[in-house]
Order: C-alpha cells, then structure tokens, then sequence
C-alpha cells in the first residue's frame, strides 16, 4: 500500500534528505494517494505524461522532471515545471532559459553528472560542466538557477562502487559549489539515490532521492 510504504521510507529519511516519488507509468489515481498522505515532490521521466498528469492533479504538487529532457519539448513544461534534474547540455539551458522567460519565471536546474560505469547514462563530465559554467551564454542567464547537482550510479550489487560512484557526485558538487556557486545558497542539492541504492546514497552526502518501485510497487516496463 502507497501510504505504509511512503510512511516507512519517510520515517528513515535524515531530515535534510527529500524524497522525490517517481511517478512514472503509474497512474494519476496512484499519484493521488501518495498525495493524501502528504507527499509533494513528484518526480517523471516524460514530458507528455508529465503534462497529462499536471493537468489532472492539484496545483501543489511539485512536478520534477528527471529524465533526459530534448530541448524541443521544454515548452510544454516551461509554466509548471519545479526542478529539472537532467541539464546536460548548454543547448538545454540556453532553451530553458528562453521558454522561462516567455513566462516571466525562473526555473531551478540540476546539471547531471555521468558517474555510472555503463555507457549508455546521460550526463556530464567536469571539463563539460565547466565548459558550460565558464561561457558566456551562460552568464547572460536571467531565468535558470542551478540547484545542485545529479547522478546514476551504475546498476550492481557492488556497494563499493556504488558508494565511490556517489561519493564522487559529493565531490563534484563541493568543488562547483567552491568556484561557482559560493556566494549562492540555492546552489544545495545533490540528487541520488534510487529504490535500490538510496540509503548508500544517504550515507554518501544525498539531499534528494528519487524513489519509485519502493513507494509504487515494480513498474511493468
Ligand atoms: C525511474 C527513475 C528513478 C526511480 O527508479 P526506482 O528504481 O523505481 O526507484 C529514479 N531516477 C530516475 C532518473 C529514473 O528514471
């Protein structure tokens, strides 16, 4: 049941740690549920199911995306969206920077790291991120915040790798927020930690874990 399980998960979180629920294929009735038990911060992996649900539940819900986002379809996101956690490229920013502008917000952003050994995971190494952050489209940025940072760790049982892997999502976040982001304390988060490595994650400097299967039961994918 939604409400014991997000109850369960809630009771172990550090309280700096913030559970993003990974709604994605599950249906809005589902979403609804978790809701009524308090929940918030919903997390989707796609643009149009993200749009269908926003259009059918209450206002309040923050809407994360968290999937790999094409720049062709940040419009339909631009007016609600909360945080999107999936930045990977200077071309995504600069369209999130100008759909934002078209309705006079700001919207927060995560750069994605690639810390996973798998090929096949978006994300950024440093000298790309820096790369972004140095250029000069960048600074001329009036409508995105960059709020942290974002990773996958690569999918095995090996709880050594997966706590390097993290720990050096950790390290990358204190080294950006030293050059880049010192002055900015919206510059704070560090999205990790999954169903199946969440709590290493926790232990690896977490302030933000998407949480699906766990809350929602196995997806049929
Ligand atoms: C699906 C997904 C999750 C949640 O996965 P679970 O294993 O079901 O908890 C977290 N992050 C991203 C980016 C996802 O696509």
């Amino acid at each position: 049941m939604i409400k014991t399980n997000l109850a369960a998960i809630q009771a172990a979180l550090p309280e700096h740690v913030t559970l993003v629920a990974v709604s994605k294929t599950k249906p809005v009735a589902a979403i609804q549920e978790a809701y009524n038990a308090g929940q918030r911060d919903f997390g989707e992996n796609k643009v149009q199911e993200m749009v269908d649900k926003y259009d059918q539940l209450p206002s309040d819900i923050r809407w994360h995306l968290i999937g790999h986002l094409q720049t062709n379809k940040v419009k339909y996101i631009a007016h609600f969206v909360h945080l999107i956690h999936g930045v990977d490229s200077l071309k995504l920013l600069i369209e999130i920077n100008k759909q934002a502008a078209k309705h006079n917000r700001i919207i927060d952003c995560l750069l994605q790291f690639h810390i996973a050994e798998e090929e096949t995971k978006f994300g950024l190494n440093m000298a790309e991120c820096t790369e972004i952050l140095t250029s000069s489209a960048f600074a001329e940025m009036k409508h995105v915040r960059i709020c942290g940072v974002m990773g996958m760790a690569t999918f095995t049982e090996n709880t050594e790798q997966i706590n390097k892997e993290f720990a050096q999502l950790t390290t990358y976040f204190f080294l950006l927020k030293q050059v880049f982001f010192a002055e900015n304390d919206s510059f704070s988060i560090r999205s990790m930690g999954m169903s199946g490595d969440y709590e290493h994650a926790i232990t690896q400097g977490s302030t933000m874990i998407r949480v699906g299967s766990s809350l929602f039961g196995i997806r049929a994918e």
